[in-house]
């Protein structure tokens, strides 16, 4: 089988990554970007594309030889709800939301991974192209699951990547056990009775008794659970309906919570219901915790781990190649995939002077997406070896 050049399919998956981050969807509304990513599967000459998996999510299959075994490739393909600052010839053409995580990115390697593999094959089984929406709002990847992805189209285990800012270019690392935190969002509504400014002692304002709360919310993580766990408990909002010269008969405390085990999860659930029912009681109010849980922690499994960084010697300089150091308190819903079967999330460098991620001077660096591509490739080949 004729071999693709790999500087010509660089400047095709540059091409393509341009595209994407001129008309970037926000959340499940990426069927622009669903179409353009369906169309070039068939183009390569997929056995299968199917389109509205779990919404706008579509999934390309690829047959080789007579293996049953069957491996998933997966890349997100939302944007976010930033404006971009750029001067960039393909900058955002819909204002207000931009490529600012690099999922365009994500989306282009895929592709190039999948038209090698389609041309070149070099693999004995079935390998599966997962695009999925609204990785931002933890919701694309449950979609499809719920929408019988695991049934319709099985799979033995899966491989996703993010881009790293800060990592420089060419440079691969993950870790076993692990590597993204889950994400809880809490709100807690204090409730009292409003009032003059002069006469505190006449009503049950909400504001002390509020700022008391959010002092003592920072007690979870310093003195309330193991300093062997990680976590991160951020209150991120304090609203109040009181004016300049009135009481607020009620706050809402809004934020944000990050643990690596589903343990640790429960437990600062449980503290801050405990803490929200003291301080709301001290103070005279009443307090209401609602506590729901986004995503849920990413762990690698072990051996795919070792398979990955295999993978990862034919594709980058064994000193570009590293053991993640420490899990990134961020999340990715990839996660929710490894509930049915074992998987793998991997890092690659975006460059030493990328802007962070979620940043409005955010940009893909696309000296990566051949790195990308061809990681997906060699892990592929090396699990559905002929
Ligand atoms: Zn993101
Ligand atoms: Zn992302």
């Amino acid at each position: 089988m004729a071999e693709i050049d790999r500087d010509v399919l660089k400047l095709e998956m540059t091409g393509w990554r341009h595209d994407l981050h001129a008309h970037p969807e926000f959340g499940f509304e990426v069927e622009r970007t669903a179409a353009f990513v369906a169309a070039k599967l068939r183009e390569f000459g997929l056995d299968d594309v199917a389109e509205g998996v779990g919404g706008t999510g579509v999934v390309g299959t690829l047959k080789r030889g007579s293996g049953n075994r069957a491996i998933a490739l997966r890349a997100d393909m939302d944007a976010l709800r930033i404006s971009e600052q750029s001067a960039a010839p393909y900058r955002s053409g819909n204002p207000g939301i931009m490529h600012a995580c690099g999922h365009d990115g994500h989306t282009a390697m895929l592709l190039g991974a999948a038209k090698l593999l389609a041309e070149e094959g070099g693999f004995d089984g079935i390998v599966r192209f997962i695009f999925q929406p609204a990785e931002e709002w933890g919701k694309g990847a449950l979609a499809m699951l719920d929408d019988g992805l695991m049934q319709r189209f099985p799979f033995d285990e899966i491989f996703g990547l993010h881009n790293m800012p800060g990592l420089p270019i060419g440079h691969f690392e993950t870790r076993v056990g692990p590597v993204m935190s889950a994400e809880d969002i809490f709100e807690i509504v204090l409730r009292g009775l409003g009032g003059h400014a002069a006469r505190p002692h006449s009503g049950q304002e909400t504001l002390v008794a509020a700022c008391a709360l959010v002092t003592n919310l920072q007690t979870i993580v310093s003195r309330r659970l193991s300093p062997a766990d990680i976590s991160v408990v951020s209150v991120t909002e304090l609203i109040t309906d009181g004016t300049r010269n009135a009481l607020p008969g009620l706050a809402r405390i809004l934020g944000d919570a990050r643990s690596f085990r589903s343990e640790v999860s429960a437990e600062i659930e449980c503290q801050m219901r405990i803490i929200a029912e003291g301080i709301a009681t001290a103070y005279n109010v009443a307090a209401e915790v609602n506590y729901t849980r986004e995503f849920v922690p990413l762990r690698n499994d072990a051996e795919l781990v070792d398979a990955a960084f295999a993978a990862a010697g034919t594709v980058f300089e064994p000193g570009n190649i590293a053991v993640a150091r420490e899990p990134k308190p961020a999340s990715e819903d990839f996660a929710r995939f490894l509930d049915h079967v074992p998987g793998c999330f991997v890092f690659l460098g975006n460059g030493e002077a990328s802007a962070p991620l979620h940043n409005s001077s955010y940009d893909f660096n696309d000296d990566g997406l051949l790195f990308g591509a061809n990681f997906h490739v060699a892990i592929a080949r090396q699990r559905l070896a002929t």
